[in-house]
């Protein structure tokens, strides 16, 4: 088999950058230790490259959502300290929990049902004090499978912490009652945005996930988190327009002067949505605004600034979260998460 050859997109991890985030939101979450939730593949940015930095940097609690999401997990870390979120809703699932030793995280009188059924053990709750999503109903947990449940972690989520307002401090309320009703080993509350609401939502243990990959949910959380995903594309071409040429599909940019442009090779497959045409790759300290729509597998850039740039040169597209977001108008989560397979580190 002859080998592939390079690549000419890369997602560029800055794992000193990750490390140091665990280890910033570990500091700010006070008396409590941090998780880390690295349910999506470390929110697209690869579990194989990210669960070794954050294991070293001092990790030892780790989220994911589904089963299927173990596997990748537990090569790196003991499976007791995997948390799989959605829990266990049926005896597939359950077995699937006892043969790997994930722990299930119960959300409802039936997954709580099906765990006990399967033959019990330890596990995690999760309460809801207001998000409605997956989660137990504070009313239901005087039940007795609730109460014979063999409790590590008690946890509720926040719906709004990287607001202000009344409903961070509401939840936060609601969730003591809870843990005055459930016997557990440790509670946990907070998310990324949630750590920076201040010691009330601390507990025993926080929940970050955002915030590793160079999220800022909140302003107070910006001076400690660093860029962590790179994206970069190599120039596949250059050519040269006439005034009147239209580049793209729809031909939505139309060149009124002659111009060098370049063909990157960066395209929606690859998560870099339509939603950033208008915006601009960059080289060095020249600006390379994005002509047209973006293609499947390439974008065309206006090269007046990089009059140097060769095929072959490596463009980055500015990716550092909070700005990424106000310029396309997705989440920091989605720009993250929407990363395609082509582009791995
Ligand atoms: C995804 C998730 C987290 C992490 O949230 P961030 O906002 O990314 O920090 C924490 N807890 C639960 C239950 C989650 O689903």
């Amino acid at each position: 088999m002859i080998e592939a050859p390079p690549l000419t997109l890369r997602l560029r991890l800055d794992k000193e950058a990750l490390a140091s985030n665990w280890r910033a939101l570990d500091a700010m979450s006070g008396a409590a230790r941090a998780g880390a939730a690295v349910k999506a593949n470390c929110y697209g940015l690869g579990i194989a490259e990210c669960l070794p930095i954050l294991r070293e940097a001092g990790a030892t609690d780790f989220f994911v959502a589904h089963w299927s999401e173990v596997d990748a997990v537990r090569a790196h870390v003991d499976p007791s300290q995997i948390a799989v979120l959605h829990g266990c809703s049926n005896t597939a699932e359950a077995q699937f929990a006892r043969a790997t030793g994930a722990i299930p995280v119960i959300n409802s009188l039936r997954q709580a049902q099906v765990w006990s059924e399967s033959g019990g053990g330890p596990c995690h709750v999760m309460v809801d004090t207001g998000i409605n999503r997956l989660g137990l109903r504070p009313a239901d947990l005087g039940d007795s499978v609730i109460q014979s449940l063999e409790v590590d972690i008690l946890m509720s989520h926040l719906a709004c912490a990287d607001e202000d307002g009344a409903y961070n401090a509401a939840q936060q309320k609601a969730f003591d009652t809870v843990r005055g009703q459930v016997p557990h080993t440790r509670a946990s509350l907070a998310n990324s945005a949630g750590i920076a609401l201040g010691p009330a939502y601390h507990h025993d243990l926080t929940r970050p996930g955002l915030a590793l990959y160079g999220g800022v949910p909140r302003a107070e959380l910006a001076a400690g988190i660093r860029q962590v995903a790179h994206v970069e594309a190599a120039l596949i071409q250059r050519r040269e327009l006439n005034a009147g040429d239209r580049v793209g599909y729809n031909g939505r940019y139309i060149a009124t002067a002659p111009m060098d442009v370049g063909i990157v090779s960066l395209g929606y497959a690859d998560g870099i949505l339509r939603a950033w045409s208008g915006q601009a790759l960059r080289h060095g300290s020249a600006e390379l605004p994005i002509l047209g729509t973006v293609s499947m597998d390439m974008v065309v850039c206006d090269l007046r600034q990089a009059p140097d740039l060769q095929e072959g040169d490596w463009i980055e597209l500015p990716y550092d979260l909070p700005t990424a977001s106000q310029a396309t108008g997705l989440s920091q989560y989605e720009l993250l998460t929407v990363l395609g397979r082509r582009l791995t580190a």
